[in-house]
């Protein structure tokens, strides 16, 4: 018999359609792989069992019933726990959040449920979504499934994680600055930045609002396509939400044909830091392209090369005062309480206990880059780099339409190796922050393994806003060459647990 475990989500509902297989079974062989593997990946914070089972009843009492199912219908997906669930924890990996039981589903959860997906429950992440590694969890690292000594990426690492282990066929992650692409890019699997405002942040935890975005993450280029169409599209929950149609991204995946499409290389994304075997990789990639009809042309952007300290003033500076709210009288963790203490004292206590060190670093770098005297040397000189990365972007879109670099400079590290080193860290995402600072969608998937420790590596797929099926177009075209020439996805050479 097929182990149910190791099926896209495209033959899932394929099989459930058709009656083949029960959604209950395709749920039951997904906590059952959870059971096995999850205590050395760590991927999941939070597996809601009833919950899922009885979503996946209801999906075949409504198969049995005649009516119409959703295009994911009955498949199993893990949730960042950045999203809120009604009913079913949101710790968002901080502590502050322990026991917080959110009265109201996100957009994207209901959206997910209207089209009868199964949350199989939700994933561990970097606290608020600040790191690079899922370290800076307050409930334990997550394991990269091909080497759990290392890191699985971040913010995202346990969606990333639980894809690659076979614990899920389709996961949801948010990326700040590379939180979906980074882990996608660490574990070989398949991760998608939409356009900024293609995907409601309405119950999604904010970090950084004017960057903060959900998407699919998958194992396939379709399957990615198929959860994207499905969480994508207006809400009015969401004053940044766009308002328009969701681009074609699935009949993009399915085409895959890149036949005179002008794919760029930018300098600036190369050079000192680059792991050799990534580049490696990522040249046999544009190679590829280039068999496969498209144009290459090469590229200089030269404000790339400041989108990392721009970054790391806008991204702080707006934690600090999304944060603010975290004040021990809304929600979670209160310490102190004790009729001993002011206010304030229960306040200043409570986040004390309540964030990490990560956490209170950038509250403090955003807090003084905000301050009245700084503001300006700081914030505004950030926000004026920021619009020169737009127009590098705009004027290289002019030439091309697609962007492609490697997502990280290098492959997964060892859990521990950077965590007392915030700047070697950050640099992680130093492919993926200039899209999040423009707006852009952008898209990571698997081109292979370095040849020098046999880990995986991710191509980036940049294209403008709003044209999100470039990727997908691209994407899948690179895959299915790849997979010719691998002879299977190279998902199914990862090391079993
Ligand atoms: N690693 C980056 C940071 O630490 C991006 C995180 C993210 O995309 N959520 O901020």
């Amino acid at each position: 018999m097929t182990d149910l475990t190791r099926l896209t989500a495209a033959e899932t509902a394929e099989r459930i359609k058709s009656g083949e297989v029960t959604a209950v079974e395709v749920t039951e062989a997904h906590l059952a792989r959870i059971n096995a593997v999850d205590e050395k990946v760590n991927a999941f914070l939070h597996v809601d069992r009833q919950g899922a089972l009885e979503a996946a009843r209801a999906v075949d009492a409504k198969r049995a019933a005649g009516e119409k199912l959703g295009p994911l219908a009955g498949v199993p997906l893990a949730l960042k726990d950045i999203f809120t669930t009604e009913g079913v924890p949101t710790t968002v990996g901080s502590k502050i959040l322990e026991g917080w039981i959110p009265p109201y589903d996100a957009t994207l959860t209901k959206r997910l449920k209207a089209a009868d997906v199964v949350i199989l429950g939700k994933t561990n992440m970097d606290e608020f979504a600040m790191g690079s590694s899922t370290e800076n969890s307050a409930y334990g690292p997550t394991g990269n499934p091909w080497d759990v000594t290392r890191i699985p990426g971040g913010s995202g690492g346990g969606s990333a994680a639980a894809l690659a282990s076979f614990q899920a066929p389709l996961a949801i992650g948010t990326d700040t600055g590379g939180s979906i692409r980074q882990p996608a890019a660490v574990t070989a699997t398949v991760g998608v930045k939409p356009t900024y405002g293609a995907v409601s942040r309405y119950g999604m935890v904010a970090f950084s609002s004017s960057l903060d975005q959900g998407g699919p993450c998958a194992r396939t280029v379709l399957d990615a396509a198929l959860l994207h169409e499905v969480i994508a599209g207006h809400d009015p929950l969401d004053s940044t939400s766009i308002d328009a149609p969701v681009p074609p991204v699935v009949e993009a995946a399915r085409s895959g044909d890149v036949r005179g499409m002008r794919v760029g290389v930018v300098r600036e994304f190369s050079g000192e830091g680059y792991q050799a075997g990534v580049m490696q990789r990522f040249e046999e990639s544009v190679e590829l392209l280039r068999e496969l009809g498209a144009e290459v042309v090469e590229l200089s952007c030269p404000s790339f090369t400041k989108a990392l300290a721009a970054y790391y003033l806008i991204a702080p500076s707006e934690c600090s005062s999304n944060l603010a709210r975290f004040d021990a009288m809304r929600y979670g963790l209160r310490v102190g309480d004790d009729g001993t203490h002011s206010a304030e004292e229960v306040t200043a206590l409570t986040r004390e206990a309540g964030f990490g060190d990560e956490v209170k670093r950038r509250i403090m770098l955003g807090t003084y880059a905000l301050s009245s005297g700084y503001y300006d040397a700081y914030y505004g000189s950030a926000q004026k780099v920021r619009t020169l990365i737009s127009r590098d972007f705009e004027r290289a879109f002019g030439e091309v339409d697609v962007i492609v670099s490697p997502t990280t400079p290098t492959t997964a590290f060892p859990i521990g190796e950077r965590a007392d080193d915030p700047m070697a860290m950050y640099l992680a995402d130093l492919c993926t922050i200039p899209s999040n600072l423009a707006g852009n969608s952008a898209m990571s998937l698997p081109c292979g393994l370095a040849p020098e420790d046999g880990l995986p590596v991710g191509l980036q797929i940049i294209a403008p806003a709003m044209a999100d099926e470039r990727l997908y177009r691209v994407g899948s075209a690179v895959e299915a060459a790849l997979q010719a020439r691998w002879g299977h996805p190279l998902l199914e050479e990862a090391p079993s647990l």
